[in-house]
């Protein structure tokens, strides 16, 4: 459990078996957990006061120790086309001025809020740039539900009315499953009835591929798998997505796989950004099908969105569309994801936030001229 500055237990992020050793310890019945759940999450209540069916004592003592704190905001930005993107704070331990993003992506049926997990990524990927800003701390489970809990709220959720979030993704900042401590309790919390209540197809994670990890969640908890492939071999995977020199391509599949067989039959997607002369030709795309065809997989092709200082072009749409079509034609399927949100930045692989203080600890970096060993 984390204290907050003032003391006081964030309740926002606990899971359900540790809120309800925390009510116990202020001597109420487990069951209040359930009704703190409920008031927090599916009713976006932070006022202990207002809580009406629990008891007044045990509401006082709740605010005298503990309270519901998402991370404060420090901008609100809204696109043309209706994305939303905030920066919110997540100090340094030295309490530096830091920011993640939060992104808010409105379609019709549906809203998927895009969160962040870590405070900047050390993953090194050369055509991102949360990347360049290095890395410097993983978000607590309070912070990354603390994001839904917040946009709820910004966006004026009525818990009466249809839902406004109604698809999670962890492809903000920060890779998640480094961070897997912090976003397992948070992801079983948009997942729980007493929770966001969120299927598990709309919960999704995106990683560029840390295979140990992604075991370890196929035995844990059910969510959508989203894998940032971006090449169709380790040569060109090497390059871009660092990470891979650890665990190339062939482990990394067989990992994806074998999530599959215990999750019953659901597909991963596999994101692949378009970067024009880089990945995009022909026979990268017959590479490709060839490495997915026969098994339960989908291409997202992402086109390259610019920042400042990037060396890499998206790909023309032309070129986009034919990879798509030739994906296709092998039997893979295969779609293309429509940018949002690029006149705020909030588009994927911009998302920069604010990251000082960093440890500068950048992967691709640190594995030039190690031997590679798990
Ligand atoms: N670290 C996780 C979560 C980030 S998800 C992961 O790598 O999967 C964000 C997605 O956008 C990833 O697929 C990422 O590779 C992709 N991306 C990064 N930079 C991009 C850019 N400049 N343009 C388009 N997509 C980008």
């Amino acid at each position: 459990m984390s204290d907050s500055a003032a003391g006081k237990v964030n309740l926002l992020g606990l899971s359900r078996p540790e809120l309800e050793s925390f009510v116990a310890s202020l001597g109420a019945k487990p069951f209040r957990a359930r009704q703190l759940m409920k008031w927090m999450y599916r009713k976006g209540e932070s006022d202990f006061g207002r809580m009406t069916d629990l008891a007044k004592d045990f509401r006082e003592r709740l605010a005298e120790v503990a309270e519901v704190r998402p991370p404060d905001i420090v901008t609100a930005q809204a696109s043309a086309d209706g994305t939303r993107k905030w920066l919110l704070r997540a100090p340094g331990a030295t309490g530096a001025e830091q920011a993640i993003e939060t992104v808010f992506i409105p379609e019709p049926g549906r809203g998927t809020l895009c969160i962040s997990s870590q405070v900047g990524c050390a993953l090194d990927c050369a055509f991102c740039s949360t990347a360049q800003q290095g890395f410097n701390r993983n978000l607590s489970a309070a912070e990354i539900v603390g994001q839904v809990w917040l946009a709820n709220r910004e966006l004026g959720a009525d818990p009466d009315g249809p839902r406004v979030i109604t698809n999670v993704v962890l492809m903000g900042m920060g890779e998640p499953l480094a961070n897997y401590r912090s976003v397992l309790p948070a992801m079983r919390i948009m997942m729980d009835d007493l929770g966001y209540d969120l299927s598990r197809r709309r919960v999704t994670l995106s990683t560029s591929g840390l295979v140990p990890q992604i075991y370890r969640l196929a035995e844990d908890c059910n969510v959508a798998l989203a894998v940032s492939l971006h090449a169709p071999n380790d040569a060109l995977r090497d390059g871009l997505v660092p990470i891979n020199r650890l665990h190339p391509i062939g482990e990394l599949l067989e990992a994806c796989w074998h999530y599959l067989e215990r999750q019953n039959g659901r597909s991963v997607t596999f994101e692949y950004v378009m970067l024009d002369g880089v990945n995009d030709r022909p026979e990268h795309a017959e590479e490709l099908a060839q490495l997915l065809r026969g098994h339960d997989a989908k291409v997202n092709l992402i086109p390259f969105n610019t920042f400042p200082g990037t060396r890499y072009r998206r790909s023309p749409e032309p070129a986009i569309a034919a990879f798509r079509d030739r994906l296709l034609r092998r039997g893979v399927i295969a779609t293309i994801r429509r940018t949002r949100g690029d006149d705020i930045d909030a588009a994927c692989g911009q998302l920069k936030g604010r990251v000082l203080d960093r440890t500068q600890v950048r992967l691709g970096r640190k594995l030039v001229g190690i031997t590679v060993q798990a």
